[in-house]
Order: C-alpha cells, then structure tokens, then sequence
C-alpha cells in the first residue's frame, strides 16, 4: 500500500534558525525527525516572494510558465496596478492532477478556494472567508474554532503586545483546524502551512537572538508551539515534506528602489498625478516590490518610451553597481529576466530581478524622500529557506529549490 503523503510548510522558516532551534532544544521533535531523514537548505523563488515561491511549490513551475512574478503586477498596456490570485495561476497544483482526496490548508495564494476533492482552506491574502473554503458547509466548523486566515498586522503597528496575542490565538485555531480534518475526513495527501511565523519574523526578528528582549520568549514559544505539532506526526506512516518557502535576516534598512531610480534620471514622476500614473514619458525604468526593474517599452506602457533595451539594461547595471550605504554595497546580484525564468509567460516577467546583500530590504514604494529608512520591521526575507525529506539525500536534488518539491513528492509515491 502506498503510504500518505504529509506536507508542512512554515513560511519564511531559514534554514539555519530550523538547525538552531533544533539543536539548541526548543524544537526536539523536529530535532527527531531531523536525524531520520535529509534535513537541507531550499533555494526559494527569485525574488523571494511567498506567493510566487508557494505557487511554484504547488506546481512545480518556474515563474515563466505559472506566471505568478510577486503579489501585485500591472495590469497590460496601463499603470494600473492588479493582485494576481489563484485564478491567476496558469499551472495546475497538484491537487487537480489525480483523484485522490486532499486537504490544503492554509497555502498562500490559493484565494479563491476552487473546487476539488477534498477539502481547501486559501492562505493569505484572502478577503473573503466564504470564497476562501471550499466546500462551504465547513463554514460553521472553522467559525466555532475561530479560525482566522491571517493575523492583522495592523495592530503590530498600534501595539505589539495586542498582536503577540493574536498570533498564538491564530496558531491555536489553525492547529485545532488541522486536527480535524486531520482525524475526521479521509485523505491521501495533508498539506498545512502556518504563516504567521512569517509575520512574527518581520515584526520581531530582533527578539530571536537578544535574551533581553521583551519577547524572546514569545518568539521562541512561537516555535515550540509548531514543534508541538510536529511531535504528533508519526514519521514511519507518512511520506513527510517539510519546508519554507524562504528564509528571513535581520534588517539594517529597507531601500526604496524607485526613489533611487528617480535620483539616477531613470524614473520622472509627474507629481500632479497619483500611484503608476505619475510614470512620464521621461520615464526608462521603474520598480514594482520587491525590486522586479521593468523598462518603460515603447508600445507596452501608455507612456513608453524605451527602444533600445540593451542600452537602458546596461545603464540600470552600472547604476545599481554603485549603489552603497555606509560603504556597503547594497546589490549582491542583478538577475535579467532570461537568466531566471522560461516559459510561455515571461513576457510579463520584470526585465531585471534585484537580489540584495545581507540586511538590505529593498522596497519599491513610490514618492519616497530618502532612498535609505528604517521602519517597524526587524527582519527580511533571504533567499535560503529549508526542506526537509524523510528519505535518503539520493532522492533529492544536491541543491534543491521550491520547485523540486512535486517531483521529490511524486519520487517518495512510487517507492
Ligand atoms: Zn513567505
């Protein structure tokens, strides 16, 4: 008999803080689990961006073919700005590929639920509860747990002690959710992800490492909450994958990309006008979050200008070369589109992809006086999330990334 298959993500959970925390005893079922299987680091989506590294875990796509590039894009030939959702996707996940039943809670990008066999609950950004669950007659069960998609980050603004509170609230209702479906429906594949852990790493990235801060214990027990969880899986039934769709740093200062192509002459906004619109003529390059460069083309953009794209790419590099803070160069890699993705797609793809040096959080907010800032968060996402497989290291790529996962899935299936 085939063995079911278990997936569980942790998003934004790096590599090296899965490594520690098992180590140093916060996470010893982890720790377990870790000794009996292929525990390694996971290249995440360039950039590395929770909806397009989840979509290519889902389908195990580059961003060329499913066509997902980051949580907002421009809409054709305008400055509209559009929020790419599942119906956006253009690869089939994995639960349409077979009639198996699954569960899929809580994946990122998956809004709105679609039909399947089985049961969905879509991970953030979900605006609506009832088109985030499919089948809707599990509405009432997931409100008597108080189930809640994500934690409004907004009360971290006004007040961290009330958003500490709601993430542990959200993980409880998320748990208690999984246990469920868990024990009640029958299934031949559960895929969970907690995310809070993203939000609880941007906003308290500082209290991991300090023992002094106010809520290293929170943050630790943050994870010794999901270890928990971890500790009721019985690895010897179950095909185990787990994962993070990227890994987190701490944060120096966050880079506004388009204030520094305003500087540099490549970016002249007509202040008059409001968002993408103030794009002009003038204008060779701009920025969409979190540093995807898109040349102004002529005959692509309402105000299109860019003929010689060679010329404009060169020039963007040079630029970016230099680009420094405190000495430091602040551009570890500058990626052309060609380089990192194939597919039917990558004509919509950013001409330029942008990957930064340690501690750098590049921001493409527009109408940004300095080009350097410091906000609330604390930590950022890097590039090294981990996976971990209970098999041996021959049934993983030596350097795996996010979109390996459905082909390691389908390696442990037909042992
Ligand atoms: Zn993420």
């Amino acid at each position: 008999m085939t063995k079911k298959t278990v997936i569980m993500g942790i998003d934004g959970a790096p590599y090296k803080l899965m490594k520690d925390l098992s180590d140093s005893g916060i996470m010893p079922n982890f720790k377990k689990i870790r000794e009996r299987g292929s525990f390694k680091k996971l290249k995440s989506s360039i950039p590395e961006i929770s909806s397009i590294s989840w979509t290519s875990v889902i389908t195990g796509k580059n961003p060329g073919e499913h066509g997902i590039f980051g949580f907002v894009d421009m809409i054709p030939n305008t400055y509209s700005l559009s929020f790419p959702n599942f119906m956006n996707i253009k690869e089939k996940p994995f639960w349409k590929k077979d009639d198996q039943r699954y569960i899929i809670l809580n994946v990122p990008q998956t809004y709105p639920a679609e039909e399947l066999k089985g049961v969905l609950i879509s991970g953030f950004v979900a605006l609506d509860m009832k088109k985030a669950v499919y089948p809707n007659v599990i509405i009432p069960k997931l409100e008597k747990f108080n189930y809640q998609i994500d934690v409004d980050s907004n009360k971290a603004h006004k007040n961290i002690d009330l958003f500490v509170e709601e993430l542990f609230k959200v993980l409880d209702a998320r748990i208690k959710t999984a246990d469920f479906f868990w024990n009640e429906a029958d299934w031949g594949t559960f895929m969970l992800v907690f995310t809070g852990s993203d939000r609880l790493m941007h906003f308290l990235w500082d209290a991991y490492k300090n023992e002094n801060h106010k809520y290293h214990e929170y943050f630790l027990n943050y994870f010794r909450k999901i270890d928990e969880y971890i500790g009721k899986i019985d690895m010897d039934k179950y095909n185990l994958i787990m994962l993070s769709d990227h890994g987190f740093e701490k944060l120096n200062v966050e880079v506004n990309i388009n204030t520094f192509l305003e500087n540099e002459g490549f970016l002249v906004l007509d202040k008059e006008k409001k968002n993408y619109a103030m794009i002009t003529k003038e204008t060779k390059a701009f920025s969409l979050d979190p540093a995807r460069i898109f040349l102004n083309i002529k005959g692509k953009y309402p105000n299109g200008n860019v003929e010689d794209t060679e010329k404009v790419v060169d020039d963007l590099k040079n630029s970016f070369e230099s680009l420094e803070y405190n000495g430091k160069k602040v551009i570890k890699k500058i990626y052309k589109k060609e380089e990192i993705y194939h597919g039917n797609y990558i004509k919509n793809a950013p001409d330029l992809v942008l990957e930064a040096n340690e501690g750098f959080d590049l921001k493409s907010k527009l109408n940004r006086e300095k080009i350097f800032e410091k906000g609330m968060f604390t930590g950022k996402h890097n590039p090294e999330g981990f996976l971990f497989v209970n098999a041996d290291e021959n049934k993983i790529p030596k350097i795996p990334c996010v979109e390996d996962i459905l082909k390691i899935m389908e390696e442990l299936k037909n042992e």
